[in-house]
């Protein structure tokens, strides 16, 4: 992406980032609003309810409270009112009178008692006479020194645990002597300060209650009433209020209860606590006898029936929750549309660099393809044409293309070599691709409109895969117009070169003869001399048909096909050995050799060297052994063997033994040119091929070269053959032109192979060896 893209991107990107993030912030704020007020709401909604539960419990207490006091006091004016007609009150009277209160079931109550008054001075009286009446044992025992006692004569207990304690003297306590004097004085029942129990007074401390005693008066029914004593309920407070709460608030409130002392105070009756934390209170104002009591309650409200649930804080828990989720969905939507644009951006840049890139390569390529000399044409799986260069359309000389491959022929003017047949539409190198095949070096001629002569095209063709596993074909053309052109004028030049220089030797070779024939009586000097020219022009003549191998080798066209070595290598070793006489017959075995592909004459002038080479260089008198034998080398190569048993090649001169010119055993008397094995490794090269020479284990020395096996096909064959054929006849015909140019040296005697169509010759046959000089000056 360009720098200034990046930036615009970047700037939008925080933009949406910036945008995404307040939309998220407003929505977690909109969300937490709502949850903190929808919890708000339920708590209060709770507080409500905790309120009114509260209210609803304290009126159900205070109701009970209210009650039970109204039942004791009511019950003991009851039970006094009942007593109060009976004049000799016995025991059993009490018991009976107070049988209802045992089963009453009064909450907190301790014990019921008939108290009577008795001066200090009636106390044995008294005590006396309720013995009499049913006080079995009672004992007066006066506590406090004063004028008066209320000694408890008859007790009834209200539970189990409280004895019966009777001929207590109940002025010891101050708070219940008050209650029994305040009764007395009123004639209506009085509750007392809170104070312990006298019969509580001997438990351990802890178990020591605040109580208070309930005192109804008892005075007679007779027209000046007499006053009788007391009934008096003690009550123990802890218990009384334990009993009242733990019923009616069913646990969930602490209570406690006050008094109004006699001098103001407020001292506490009982208190009862349930445990938590109180957070609601109420108090209420009871009115118990002739006193006011208040009572407090208190509870934690969270404790309270449908005043206290997790809704509300599971509420604000998973409110939250969902808020941040909400406001971070919020965001990565917000800033989702940000980010694909951004991406989308990026993924356009790189597309455009790659467009950018891409047209780079096709402009490339198009400047390549309008470069190049050579001639390329695609054409897709049907043969249309998907491109072509300039050289091309000018190559094959028609602006239009043609598509339909079975009118290529007519439309481009495509013929074999020879000129005349047209070239078969499914042989043609665009056609062979398309069916898989690769093809080099396919020659046709183009003749059409534009080029009315025709030139000479080498075709190459491959298959393509053109997109998207398509198909096609590939073929790239060569104009070699020219070059053939330059190749036949080398070969007329050849000829010519053999022609010219070997046929005045021919005619010195000629002279000398007649004139050694003529000379037959002249001094042995002279005739020495003709046989030493006659010699000289041997050489030279073998001289310059190695001169014209040898460029031959290097420039002349390669024409292949496919050859049998075992008839060539049979072919040169009659040539070699055929004049000799029996005796000095060499041992030649030639093993299986296969067909390879060459070009057969510049191949018998590889054999005709090596093999001339194996023949000569021997220890004179000793007979050559040669080995010419084959062997694969595992793919298309087959590798060629010449071995014999002769004189050998120093280590030395290995290397350079294919060099131009170079000898190894030139002063050792041996004729020679050095040029053969050069000759032999440009032929070897120009077919792909490699040569080298190693030493011949037991002595003398092996040659290796490679060819190709030959794979060619009948129909190239006789392509090939026609092409020779015809190219030969060109040949023949120019170098016959040459003759008659040169009618002095035409009439003169030719030397074979060169006295008739030399060019000819020289592809048909390899160039005559130099042969073993015999012994004596050159
Ligand atoms: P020349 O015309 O001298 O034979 P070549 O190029 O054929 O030229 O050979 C080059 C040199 O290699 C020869 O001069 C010779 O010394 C050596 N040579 C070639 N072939 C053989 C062989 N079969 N045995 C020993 N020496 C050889």
């Amino acid at each position: 992406m360009r720098p200034r893209e990046n930036d615009a991107a970047a700037a939008e990107n925080r933009r949406g980032r910036v945008g995404g993030l307040l939309l998220a912030g407003v929505v977690f704020l909109v969300g937490v609003a709502v949850v903190v007020a929808v919890y708000g709401g339920l708590r209060s909604n709770q507080r409500e309810n905790a309120e009114r539960v509260m209210d609803q419990r304290t009126a159900m207490v205070e109701a009970a409270v209210r009650t039970e006091t109204e039942r004791y006091r009511s019950l003991i004016e009851t039970t006094a009112a009942g007593i109060s007609t009976d004049t000799d009150l016995t025991w059993d009277d009490f018991d009976t009178a107070t049988a209802p209160l045992a089963s009453a079931n009064l909450i907190g109550g301790a014990s019921l008692a008939y108290v009577v008054p008795a001066r200090e001075a009636q106390i044995p009286e008294v005590q006396r006479q309720w013995r009499a009446r049913g006080a079995e044992g009672l004992t007066l025992r006066p506590v406090v020194a004063g004028e008066e006692h209320f000694f408890t004569i008859f007790t009834r207990t209200l539970n189990a645990y409280s004895p019966q304690m009777n001929g207590l003297d109940v002025a010891a306590a101050p708070e219940a002597a008050t209650a029994l004097t305040d009764s007395r004085r009123t004639g209506q029942p009085s509750v007392s300060d809170t104070y312990v129990l006298l019969r509580d007074r001997n438990l351990p401390a802890a178990e020591q209650q605040r109580s208070f005693v309930f005192a109804a008066p008892i005075w007679t029914q007779a027209s000046i009433p007499v006053f009788r004593g007391w009934i008096i309920l003690g009550l123990r407070g802890a218990d009384f209020l334990r009993g009242v709460l733990a019923t009616v608030s069913q646990g969930q409130l602490d209570g406690e209860l006050l008094a109004t002392g006699r001098d103001g105070g407020r001292p506490v009756v009982a208190d009862y606590t349930v445990g938590g934390q109180p957070d609601l209170q109420r108090s209420v104002d009871i009115l118990v006898a002739d006193r006011e009591w208040t009572l407090i309650t208190r509870a934690d409200a969270s404790h309270l029936p449908g005043a206290s649930s997790t809704l509300p804080l599971t509420l604000l828990l998973t409110g939250s929750a969902m808020t941040f989720l909400l406001a971070g969905l919020v965001y990565v939507l917000a800033t989702g549309r940000e980010r694909a644009v951004a991406r989308v951006r990026v993924a356009t840049a790189e597309l455009r660099v790659a467009e950018e890139e891409s047209r780079r390569q096709a402009e490339l390529l198009g400047a390549i393809m309008a470069s190049i000399g050579d001639a390329v044409g695609v054409v897709d799986e049907n043969g249309a044409f998907l491109l072509h260069n300039p050289a091309a359309r000018k190559m094959l000389g028609v602006a239009a293309d043609e598509d339909d491959p079975a009118s290529w022929q007519q439309h481009y003017g495509l013929y074999r070599p020879d000129g005349r047949t047209p070239f078969p539409v499914e042989d043609l190198p665009l056609m062979r691709a398309l069916r898989g095949e690769s093809c080099d070096g396919v020659e046709m001629i183009v003749r059409n409109a534009q080029h009315s002569e025709g030139i000479l095209v080498s075709v190459d063709g491959r298959p393509l895969d053109t997109s998207a596993g398509r198909h096609g074909a590939v073929a790239v053309f060569h104009d070699i117009t020219e070059l053939r052109r330059y190749e036949n004028d080398l070969a007329v030049f050849a000829g010519v070169v053999a022609h010219d220089l070997k046929s005045p030797l021919t005619v010195i070779r000629g002279h000398c003869e007649a004139a050694v024939e003529d000379l037959d009586d002249a001094p042995a000097d002279a005739r020495g001399s003709l046989g030493r020219i006659i010699l000289a022009v041997d050489r030279m003549a073998a001289l310059i048909d190695t001169l014209l191998a040898y460029t031959t080798a290097r420039d002349a066209p390669l024409r292949t096909r496919e050859v049998d070595l075992g008839a060539l290598v049979g072919a040169v070793v009659h040539d070699r050995t055929a004049h000799l006489r029996d005796e000095d017959q060499p041992h030649i075995y030639v093993g299986p050799l296969p067909a390879v592909t060459a070009d057969p004459a510049m191949l018998r002038h590889v054999l005709d060297n090596l093999l001339g080479n194996a023949l000569k260089y021997v220890q004179p008198g000793t007979v050559p052994r040669v080995d010419v034998t084959a062997h694969g080398t595992g793919g298309p190569w087959v590798r060629i063997q010449v071995a014999d048993r002769g004189i050998g090649i120093p280590d030395d001169d290995k290397p350079d033994i294919f060099d131009s010119f170079h000898r190894a055993h030139a002063e050792a008397g041996y004729a020679g040119t050095g040029l053969g094995l050069a000759i032999c490794r440009r032929i070897v090269e120009r077919h792909g091929g490699e040569i080298d020479v190693a030493d011949n284990p037991g002595g003398g020395t092996r040659f290796h070269f490679t060819l190709p096996i030959s794979q060619e096909s009948d129909m190239t064959k006789d392509d090939e053959a026609a092409t020779r054929a015809a190219l030969e006849r060109a040949l023949a015909e120019r170098a016959a032109m040459e003759n008659a140019r040169l009618p002095g040296l035409g009439a003169l005697p030719a030397a074979e192979p060169s006295a008739h169509d030399p060019a000819a010759a020289r592809l048909r046959t390899p160039v005559p060896d130099h042969h073993p000089a015999p012994a004596g000056p050159e």
